[in-house]
């Protein structure tokens, strides 16, 4: 292990020490006397000033042929220099290269190389996913990632919500048969899981408050900056809730990721040009609530040809939403809209009790969720309504025979929350290896 980190170093935990740093080059300059070596570690990296003088002729040789992302341990003075990026750097005393990097083959990700992608020679910088994830755009990103797992995990824990796990291969759809992957199993068909949902409504008896946070797939064959082929889907399902008190949930959910972003990431927010007050308004401010029909509305009023009916896919969402300024509910969809485990509104069964959240700034749908179908009797009727085959799901049916109970839950896209909570232009940007209809590789 290490227990000097750069980043502490920085933060001037180090002053006037000697300490041993080991890290990656990031860049080096200078000349036959005087080499700055810029070394980078997962936490920061620091200018580092090797002087022939004092390390001696083979050393300085060493260090200075080094190339960038070659491994080094360096040992030196923390020095306090206000000139210098981060306000500290390492006069050397002593180093040496622990894993190099042929000249031959130099570290393929260059500054110029970075430029020339934002130009859309992104193709490059996935091919070198496996390299990429060394920059600091990308270590960013990763960190940020990181904290919103834990703040996702932090908002069910701390209300006793028990992490539920629902098994990947399955026989069924969720959200219908056109995004699921086919998998050979055995000589039979199985699919990837599109969501934890079904199986976590069959725990919901046993646990009430149940979440997980995997990943669900989807055979998205349009690629779009909001879509991956595998996805982090934060899912949960409560017994005895409404569809009111699930949307508290997300609410809170997602404030809680903004905040806990603020409070761990506000340095890597604001380095990848992220306007704090923007996130900090996300998680201080209510999310108001707004019924699909008043949607239609206001999109008919804006000109937009949408007709009562029809699910909003994300040109409508993204016009609707460019007037706000906080995340919005929509609640209260069409029946015909939505699949058959929907709960009708018992006040009008032209609706089912379901909200979707939609991000501002383009982001659009973030989360979807809402009451679940539980009487027996109902849900077989929704299922041949819709002429699903009850065959696969008569697990799911089943549930519903012994104590149903009023209940439901959302799913929340993790990787699209960080993209817009981080501004990201992608969605790929925010996870280490993005899949999507063109790539499984690296
Ligand atoms: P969309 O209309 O944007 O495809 P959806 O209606 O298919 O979304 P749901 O089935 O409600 O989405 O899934 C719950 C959440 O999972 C969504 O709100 C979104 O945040 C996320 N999600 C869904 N599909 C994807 C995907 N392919 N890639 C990344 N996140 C996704
Ligand atoms: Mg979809």
């Amino acid at each position: 292990m290490k227990s000097v980190f750069i980043g502490d170093v920085q933060s001037g935990a180090h002053d006037g020490a000697e300490v041993e740093l080991k890290g990656w080059v990031k860049r080096t300059r200078g000349n036959n006397n005087l080499r700055f070596v810029v070394l980078r570690d997962s936490t920061g990296s620091i200018q580092c000033v090797v002087k022939r003088d004092t390390v001696g002729d083979e050393v300085f040789a060493l260090l200075s042929e080094a190339l960038i992302e070659s491994s080094m341990i360096l040992k030196g003075t923390v020095k306090v220099d206000e000139r210098a990026d981060g306000g500290h750097e390492l006069a050397v005393l002593s180093g040496n290269v622990v894993g190099g990097v042929d000249p031959e083959r130099p570290f393929p990700i260059t500054e110029s190389a970075m430029v020339a992608a934002d130009g859309g020679e992104t193709e490059f910088l996935l091919d070198n996913r496996h390299l990429y994830l060394r920059t600091s755009r990308m270590t960013t990103m990763l960190q940020i990632r990181s904290s919103a797992f834990g703040a996702i995990h932090g908002y069910f824990r701390d209300l006793d919500f028990v992490e539920y796990q629902a098994p990947n291969f399955v026989a069924g759809a969720v959200e219908g048969g056109s995004t699921l992957f086919e998998v050979p199993y055995f000589g039979r068909t199985a699919y990837l899981t599109q969501s934890w949902q079904l199986y976590a409504e069959a725990a919901m008896p046993a646990l009430e408050r149940l979440y997980t946070v995997a990943p669900s797939f989807r055979a998205e064959k349009s690629r779009t900056r909001r879509h991956l082929t595998e996805f982090w889907h934060a899912e949960m399902e409560v017994a005895w809730a409404s569809n009111d008190e699930i949307m508290q949930h997300g609410e809170g959910v997602v404030r809680r990721i903004a905040a806990t972003l603020l409070e761990e990431r506000s340095d890597a927010l604001e380095s990848l040009g992220r306007d704090l007050n923007t996130v900090e308004r996300y998680a201080e401010s209510p999310y108001p609530r707004m019924r699909y029909d008043e949607a239609v509305e206001t999109l008919q009023g804006m000109g937009v040809d949408i007709e009562w009916g029809q699910d909003l896919d994300y040109s409508k969402e993204k016009v609707l939403t460019q007037d706000f300024d906080v995340p919005h509910f929509l609640t209260h969809y069409p029946k015909v809209a939505k699949p058959f485990y929907h709960r009708v509104d018992p006040d009008d069964d032209a609706y089912v009790l379901c909200h979707d959240l939609l991000a501002p700034e383009g982001y659009g749908e973030i989360i979807g969720g809402g009451e679940r179908t539980w009487s027996e009797e109902e849900i077989l009727a929704r299922i041949d309504e819709e002429g699903v085959p009850r065959e696969p799901y008569q697990f799911y049916i089943d549930t519903r025979a012994y104590g149903g109970v009023p209940h439901g839950g959302f799913g929340l896209g993790v990787d699209r929350v960080i993209a817009w909570l981080a501004g990201a232009d992608h969605i790929r940007e925010v996870i280490p290896f993005p899949r999507d209809s063109r790539r499984v590789t690296p």
